[in-house]
């Protein structure tokens, strides 16, 4: 059996996670952690875990069957995206769902021309819960798809918000709507506002000298995260943002409400109830990276999304065996 090789591109949470993720998975090896800060200040969970500047990635063409990006979706992604993507394998979390289809593009290019497989935009959501989404409507054409989030803090709009000038530190938590959800339940097929289905709360440090209005506003009025939501913003001291925000909680539901006949209407649920959000997302993204080395290996070159990808090539285990246990 031979082991598929992994190196991590960038090491927040994510990186931490996909470190941690490796070491359940007996296939995979962890080649090493490629930061683009000194390799001295990044501190891996294990002790045996290289640590390298980002550069020493050109050296590494022979050495790493699958490259995980963790770098962050606003800023990281586009530019490490396609970059990496004409040298190697790659699997991401790109999660601005508006720019998936560029992203996309962009990625596919230099994958293809180099031979590389690039699988883009995995984990939760998007990831298994677009799969979710699709087999809802594939299964009940005549239906509505519903997706909840939360209570959660959603990396992607934290992340967001940290990069906002005059912002230290902050998080961002996506609430539900109760009433929305029982309503969805029920079978009723409600039609619902983005700003009905929840709202958007953000606790912010700021920088010293900062101007809290000006910060709310940039904050409150960015596309693609913000504007479409009721999003209030709070102002704290860092000491409380540690004491009481440092968890990274998240999960949601995806509902597909559909009927069959007049008579009789089906309710497909998927729900996940994660105590770490990094955790599970880079989870996800180790799977996929054995089916990216997999598809690669069968010449299938180019980005691809989790719909391309056919689930027994996530596991562990030979078509053989999923078709004995699991069918
Ligand atoms: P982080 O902010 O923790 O890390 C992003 C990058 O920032 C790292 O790769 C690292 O790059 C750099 N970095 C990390 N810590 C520091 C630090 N202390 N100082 C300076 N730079 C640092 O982001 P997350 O890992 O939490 O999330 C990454 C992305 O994952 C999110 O932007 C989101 O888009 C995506 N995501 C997707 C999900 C999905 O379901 N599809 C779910 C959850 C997240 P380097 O080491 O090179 O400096």
């Amino acid at each position: 059996n031979t082991q598929i090789r992994i190196g991590i591109a960038g090491y927040g949470n994510l990186g931490r996670g996909v470190e941690a993720a490796i070491a359940r998975n007996p296939d995979m090896t962890l080649v090493g952690v490629f930061t683009r800060r000194s390799p001295e200040s990044v501190k891996p969970l294990s002790a045996r875990t290289s640590v390298q500047p980002i550069t020493a990635l050109s050296d590494c063409r022979d050495t790493i069957d699958v490259l995980i990006l963790c770098g962050g979706s606003k800023d990281d992604l586009p530019r490490q995206g396609p970059e990496m993507a004409a040298r190697f394998n790659i699997v991401d979390s790109f999660d601005t769902h508006a720019r998936i289809p560029e992203y996309f593009d962009s990625v596919d290019a230099p994958a293809r021309a180099n031979g590389k497989t690039a699988l883009i935009s995995i984990g939760w959501d998007p990831g298994m819960f677009s799969i979710n989404r699709l087999y809802g409507e594939a299964l009940l054409p005549d239906g509505a798809t519903y997706t909840f989030w939360g209570k959660g803090l959603s990396q992607g709009h934290s992340d967001a918000i940290r990069r906002v000038p005059g912002v230290k530190a902050g998080v961002q938590y996506t609430l539900p709507s109760r009433d929305a959800i029982e309503q969805v339940r029920s079978g009723l097929r409600p039609e619902l506002t983005t700003r009905q289905k929840h709202t958007r709360e953000c606790y912010v440090v700021l920088n010293e000298g900062a101007d809290a209005a000006e910060v709310e506003r940039t904050i409150v009025t960015m596309p693609n995260y913000f504007a479409d939501y009721d999003t209030t913003v709070h102002f704290i001291s860092e000491e409380t943002l540690l004491r009481e925000h440092s968890r990274m909680p998240h999960g949601g539901f995806v509902i597909r409400s559909g009927n069959t006949t007049e008579a009789h209407a089906q309710v497909i649920e998927y729900s996940l109830q994660l105590e770490s959000n990094p955790e599970f997302t880079a989870s996800v993204l180790v799977a996929y990276a054995r089916a990216a080395y997999r598809l690669n290996v069968q010449g299938q070159f180019g980005a691809k999304t989790a719909f391309d990808v056919a689930p027994g090539l996530l596991s562990i285990k030979t078509p053989a065996q999923l078709r004995k246990e699991l069918l």
